[in-house]
């Protein structure tokens, strides 16, 4: 049987749904959400490690149209922060447009309309299709040579295998990535020992957790204008932040002392402060924050190997220097495919263009949200969305804005598609490569998930998240043209 609907969202995670409640407010009603697993929360239903939370304040990690004055932590686990994504679910309605075990196979523009195929077999015809699958979701294990002989439970830290018993146990940890760096100090306090394989020293920083005291919480659901000021106030600080990476020296200077006495309070041996060194610029890989990180790896069950993995045999794991290490289980946190996504994504345009072509030398779409060849298409958190200062959430925020008046204004002058301006898309593309050209991210002297294959950063905003928000404002029905339409009763 085939589904017909006005805008098809695919995945239900904080994009998904924050699309969903944009697209209801601007007067479409008919929507539909497939969603691969079987409940919302995307990054949040899928991580489930000990440990796991938002590296940004909470009170900023939240829809502006639904704050949540119940935070529980200024920085909340992942299990709270997937309770909100429920709420605000539930409270919306939104529960009721979710296709749940519904991956995307396939999806092709006829003209018309999107006719998409799910692998469990639904077929869809829509007018609009929003890919909101996020970037962060397909692990990235790598391919060491005898893995497959290794005995005991292995696993991807967002496939965390939770039947596994820790306790006491010898694990070895390979990656010291946001993820490791939540969980490793979780995991050791039960394990007979914890030794992590670290190819490249991270640079970690402290940050102001703690609970928020109930008569806080209370205050906050009497009083709206408060937790709404919280989140502002959270947004500005986090804005300073973007001068480390502009490499403004003050700013560079502060977040270098913070980190050398973060490692410093916890790590006395001189050879140990030097291991945990990077040997880049702050900022080319993403800036961690932990406060448990450093007291984790200064305890006497755990062991850093600054060496990637060489090899395994059985349950010996041999580093790139040879040494080996005995592990009864074996935890991989290291991360995930980004740049390389496209290859899994079978969706064609106009003239049978697919993405896979669209995207042969890179990523690349319009103010990151809509790609030249793809009539009424969006993609949220697309090339050059990503941040390393502030909240995505803001991001997001800002195209599903962009992408509202862009349908308020189609529906005003009874416009049925639109295709991006490919001149506009090419100089928005040329523009995040200049910029980027001698950011810390491109010459910071580090390799980073940021960056694809040939080297490109296709996935950072250059800039501040006020300076997109102000351009996605600006931006509005001259990024497009109206796509000839083959007619369609939708
Ligand atoms: P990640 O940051 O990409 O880290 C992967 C780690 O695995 C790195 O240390 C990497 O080393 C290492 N690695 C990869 N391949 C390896 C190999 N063959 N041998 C040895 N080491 C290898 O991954 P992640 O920790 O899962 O985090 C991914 C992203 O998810 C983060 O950057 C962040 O955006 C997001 N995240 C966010 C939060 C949050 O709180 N908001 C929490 C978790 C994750 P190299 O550095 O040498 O490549």
């Amino acid at each position: 049987m085939e589904h017909s609907t006005d805008m098809l969202i695919i995945g239900a995670g904080f994009s998904g749904l924050t699309m969903a409640i944009e697209a209801r407010k601007r007067g479409i009603r008919d929507i539909a959400i497939l969603e691969k697993a079987d409940d919302i929360g995307g990054t949040w239903r899928e991580n489930t490690y000990p440990g796991v939370a938002c590296d940004i304040p909470s009170h900023l990690y939240s829809m502006a149209t639904h704050l949540n004055p119940n935070w529980s932590r200024a920085y909340a686990g992942g299990a709270e922060i997937q309770e909100y994504l429920q709420k605000v679910c539930r409270d919306e309605g939104l529960y009721d447009l979710c296709h749940f075990h519904q991956q995307l196979k396939s999806a092709h523009w006829d003209g018309a309309c999107w006719q998409v195929e799910t692998e469990g077999g639904q077929r869809w015809s829509a007018r609009f299709l929003v890919s909101a699958i996020g970037a962060l979701h397909l692990p990235s294990i790598p391919d060491i040579p005898g893995a497959e002989s290794f005995p005991g439970p292995k696993f991807h830290s967002a496939q965390w295998d939770h039947e596994a018993d820790l306790a006491n146990k010898s694990i070895a940890v390979v990656g010291t990535g946001a993820s490791a760096v939540q969980f490793v100090p979780e995991i050791a306090k039960s394990a007979a020992n914890v030794t992590i394989f670290q190819r490249t020293a991270p640079y970690v920083l402290p940050r102001p957790d703690g609970p928020i005291a109930p008569w806080v919480r209370d205050l906050y659901r009497r009083v709206p204008a408060l937790p709404r000021l919280r989140r502002k106030l959270i947004y500005l600080i986090f804005e300073y932040r973007h001068r480390v990476f502009r490499g403004e020296e003050r700013m560079v200077n502060f977040a270098m002392k913070m980190w050398r006495k973060a490692l410093e309070a916890s790590i006395s041996d001189p050879e140990e402060r030097q291991r945990l060194t990077p040997d880049y610029r702050i900022g080319c890989k993403r800036i961690l924050s932990s406060n448990d990180w450093y007291p984790a790896l200064a305890r006497d069950n755990v062991h850093v190997i600054p060496h990637g993995v060489a090899s395994i045999e059985g349950n010996r794991i041999i580093a790139t220097d040879g040494s080996q290490t005995q592990a009864d289980v074996l935890i991989w946190g290291t991360g995930f495919h980004v740049t390389d996504v496209v290859d899994r994504l079978d969706i064609s345009g106009t003239d049978e263009l697919t993405l896979r072509e669209a995207w042969a030398d890179g990523m690349k779409a319009n103010l990151g949200t809509a790609i030249a060849g793809f009539p009424n298409f969006f993609i949220l958190l697309g090339p050059h969305t990503g941040l390393g200062h502030n909240s995505v959430v803001l991001m997001i925020e800002a195209q599903v804005r962009h992408i509202g008046w862009v349908l308020d204004q189609m529906q005003r002058d009874g416009i049925r598609a639109i295709t991006p301006d490919a001149a506009k898309q090419a100089s928005f593309t040329q523009e995040m490569q200049n910029r980027h050209s001698d950011s810390v991210w491109q010459a910071g002297g580090c390799k980073s998930w940021y960056q694809d294959a040939e080297g490109r950063n296709t996935t950072l905003w250059p800039g501040t998240v006020s300076e997109y928000e102000k351009r996605m404002a600006q931006s509005g029905m001259e990024q497009y043209h109206p796509a000839p339409s083959q007619g369609g009763d939708r």
